[in-house]
């Protein structure tokens, strides 16, 4: 026990692991984005509209966003 460490990932076998590829282009290279919810005044809890920004990651070459990035949710 040598108290708190972080996780050690080098070990880990990625060769099961698979790569994302953007779904327009082919690229695997992503960056990291934000995309906007609009909430409208009807479902918003305050009653108020409200515009919520949500992490994304887009596409390095062509700006696209995976529709599985959409769907996650990782704010
Ligand atoms: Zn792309």
């Amino acid at each position: 026990m040598q108290g708190q460490q972080p996780p050690d990932l080098s070990n880990v076998d990625l060769t099961h692991a698979k790569d994302i590829e953007c779904e327009e282009c082919g690229n695997r290279g992503f960056r990291q984005t934000m995309m906007l919810k609009k909430l409208s005044a009807l479902v918003s809890p305050n009653g108020q509209e409200a515009i919520i920004p949500v992490m994304a990651f887009a596409c390095d070459k062509c700006g696209h966003i995976n529709k599985e990035f959409e769907k996650m949710d990782i704010s």
